[in-house]
């Protein structure tokens, strides 16, 4: 009966991690057509892809909270202003942008209160501004290269003063605070329930991170921001190009390690679906909002 009683409690517990309603929507707001050669070493350049903009919406509970803005509605002043020209051929993307902030009115879904940055660099703020009065989390690892923007430093590898400087902006340190987390030697639980975990992955920009999400299915999903522009790339753990590489890796072998983390977990958990944040493929396979994954 103590055992049955025990076994019962476990269970709770167990299901208490992902008990609550929490789900995900991708939200594509542009794409831009490359060849894959273009993403990583040894990628195919007969084979075309798509690159995607998409900001990752998750309901946990009654609460909304973005990780990533994807493109947002003034990207073309934005780019205009801020993207140097001889990037430009580098650092595109297709018309039509539909910025997320669009499609949740269309729905009839929001607030969100919540935006979480995979980290600082344009094609992930763009959409801050769409959203007043969110509060926006970031480590204090990235901040400094908000504070350059701020000082007006500008550029593919950089954070925009044309999305991060406006002092109405309610920045809020994300702090890893809670114990190792699958393989990364800290974490922060945003909620305190285990759905929504956010890992150091450090490299890319000095304050990357990546997020678990557990749904409340019990499905998991990991979203790795831009330590990866593919999931082609994960399979045998290729680097971006070089010259992408010089562009926008900050530290370079900072970022081979945590692509090597990220391959760690997703052969010691196959269930895990890793998402890079432009990669069509991964995304393609959950459907995009209005679709929710539960
Ligand atoms: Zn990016």
């Amino acid at each position: 009966m103590l055992r049955l009683l025990s076994f019962i409690v476990l269970a709770l517990a167990t299901l208490g991690a992902h008990a609550s309603d929490v789900r995900l929507a991708v939200i594509k707001t542009a794409t831009l057509k490359v060849t894959e050669n273009k993403l990583f070493v040894g990628g195919d350049a007969s084979r075309e892809l798509r690159n995607n903009f998409s900001a990752f919406l998750i309901r946990h509970g009654d609460t909304l909270m973005l990780s990533d803005t994807g493109l947002g509605s003034h990207v073309k002043e934005q780019y205009d202003q801020d993207m140097r020209w001889w990037q430009r051929p580098f650092f595109r993307y297709d018309e039509p942008v539909v910025p997320a902030q669009a499609q949740l009115a269309a729905a009839g879904v929001g607030p969100v209160t919540q935006s979480a940055l995979s980290h600082a660099h344009w094609d992930h703020a763009s959409g801050l501004d769409d959203f007043p009065g969110a509060q926006v989390w970031l480590p204090k690892e990235e901040m400094p290269m908000v504070e350059d923007a701020r000082h007006g430093k500008r550029g593919a590898g950089s954070a925009w003063p044309s999305q991060v400087a406006s002092p109405a902006i309610d920045w809020h340190l994300l702090a890893f605070d809670h114990p190792a987390y699958e393989g990364f030697e800290a974490s922060h639980d945003q909620f305190g329930d285990g759905s929504v975990v956010f890992v150091p992955m450090f490299g890319h920009t000095p304050g990357s991170t990546g997020l678990f999400l557990t749904l409340g299915s019990g499905r998991r999903i990991f979203l790795v921001g831009d330590v990866v522009w593919s999931s082609g790339a994960l399979k045998d753990g290729a680097p971006k190009i070089w010259a992408a590489r010089q562009l926008v890796d900050h530290d370079a072998d900072q970022t081979a390690e945590a692509i090597r983390k990220i391959r760690a977990v997703q052969a010691r958990l196959p269930e895990l679906l890793v998402v890079p944040a432009h990669d069509s493929v991964s995304q393609d396979a959950l459907g995009y909002f209005p679709n929710w994954v539960r």
